[in-house]
């Protein structure tokens, strides 16, 4: 199978040529683990675990590798204000993190690496960086030279004189030129730090992932993920360590970014109160039903949140769910019939084409709802075969092993098939067409529901 995917370093759809056959190495940045992970981040991770398991599925053998940021800026300053030590900030949030993962059933990478756990590789790297006169150290820690190396911005198409201006770049007066990034900052009184032939001081961010990927992965590997505001300063940066140190190009073949997810038209920030913690998310939705909202946007185009985005895409999921359910509870079949088995052949081969094609999970979905629509009609009827819902069945339990759309079993809700068969039959009764009426009763009957008429109105139950 060929996949292909839009490689943000040369602007253009390309397909995936591993470094060695079936195998393929990603690193996707992991959190800076000071607060909850937002419904931003979810998005990224959900994108990445739901890539790496169609690899898998495919038969790669992929190596998935994460870095915690546990030292940071951020984490010293909310540490304090917290009253907390920045270690004991960074382990709740780290745990935290992982709780969320598992409960958007991303369990996809191999290795979660800490940066604090690396302090020896990142040390290394920064020696190497200085003895090739491609890093240089002020009062305040050690920096890199951009200017020295002349590939600088060549992953978010800039060049050095026209580059934009981040906060993510350190201020310094003593630096060299405006662009260069931190390698090794010193600790001020009281910061968490580490020795080093440059002072006591911490890592900066850029250098822990370059540093942790070559332990894992080697100076080059297949494939490299994030947010798309990653790509500058973040990404440049590794790219600018690694080439550098390595001399070999390209550092990742594969560089692949996730569209912002933002919510009712504004980026989420602490300042607009409109963060929504995936933890509070999971307390409305169940995470099949946010992963279809993921899944019913391309990965790299933005997602506007609101309310009746989620609804609609719960409303997707259950429907999803409760057709695969009633494939599974089928009481009576129909005979064979090849049109339909070539049908479902189609889609389930279609299904995966759209995935190898720069992951296109909306038309993939497109194809599962053309699918039901097909197939439910036929199990009304009860003139499904066994052989075609088996097929189906196996084919939406595939397709669910990556991207975890299907089920929690719904107890409480009602599908909205259901609701517009009881609206049917009322109507009916109000008319008097007692034979309608009794047909609706039947056609809930077929798709595991029946109704009580009590004072109150219909009451829908599930057949056990
Ligand atoms: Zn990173």
């Amino acid at each position: 199978m060929k996949f292909s995917f839009y490689n943000t370093l040369t602007r253009q759809k390309e397909e995936l040529k591993p470094l060695k056959p079936k195998k393929i190495d990603i690193f996707v940045c992991g959190p800076t683990v000071y607060d909850l992970a937002h419904i931003g981040h979810g998005r990224v991770f959900v994108i990445f675990d739901a890539v790496v398991k169609t690899l898998r599925h495919s038969g790669y053998n992929v190596r998935y590798l994460q870095n915690i940021t546990d030292v940071d800026d951020k984490i010293i300053a909310r540490a304090e204000l917290q009253g907390k030590t920045p270690k004991a900030l960074a382990h709740k949030f780290e745990h935290e993190y992982l709780k969320d993962m598992k409960a958007l059933n991303i369990t996809s990478p191999d290795n979660y690496a800490r940066a604090s756990d690396h302090i020896d590789e990142i040390l290394s790297q920064i020696k190497r960086l200085l003895k090739k006169d491609c890093a240089y150290i002020t009062p305040n820690g050690v920096y890199f030279s951009v200017k020295n190396f002349h590939d600088y911005g060549k992953l978010s198409h800039q060049k050095l004189d026209k580059m934009e201006e981040t906060e993510r770049i350190e201020h310094d007066p003593d630096k060299k030129h405006k662009q260069d990034f931190a390698l090794w900052k010193k600790a001020k009184a009281g910061e968490p730090f580490w020795p080093s032939p440059w002072g006591k001081g911490r890592p900066g961010w850029h250098i822990e992932d370059t540093a942790i990927a070559e332990k894992y992965f080697g100076q080059q590997y297949d494939m490299h993920g994030g947010a798309l505001d990653l790509i500058f300063p973040h990404h440049e940066c590794e790219i600018a360590q690694m080439e550098t140190i390595s001399n070999k190009k390209p550092y990742v073949r594969m560089w692949l970014h996730a569209g912002f997810l933002n919510v009712r038209g504004e980026k989420m920030s602490k300042s607009l109160g409109n963060i929504i913690s995936i933890r509070d998310l999971l307390k409305d939705y169940s995470a099949q039903a946010f992963r279809m909202l993921i899944f019913q946007a391309h990965y790299r185009s933005p997602i506007d949140y609101d309310e009746d985005l989620m609804k609609q895409a719960q409303a997707a999921q259950e429907r999803l769910t409760d057709f695969y359910n009633r494939l599974k509870t089928i009481k009576r079949f129909g005979p064979e019939n090849d049109r339909i088995k070539s049908i479902i052949f189609t889609s389930n081969k279609n299904f995966w084409e759209k995935l190898e094609d720069d992951f296109n999970t909306p038309r993939a979905i497109a194809i599962i709802f053309s699918l039901m629509k097909t197939l439910n009609p036929l199990i009304n009827n009860f003139a499904i075969s066994k052989r075609e819902a088996k097929a189906a069945k196996e084919f939406l339990k595939n397709a669910d092993g990556i991207m975890h759309i299907l089920g929690p079993k719904q107890t409480s809700s009602i599908p909205q098939e259901v609701k517009n068969l009881i609206n049917e039959r009322e109507l009916m009764r109000k008319e008097r067409r007692w034979t309608e009426a009794d047909q609706s009763r039947k056609e809930l009957a077929q798709i595991g529901w029946t109704i009580e008429d009590t004072p109150e109105g219909p009451k829908p139950k599930r057949i056990e």
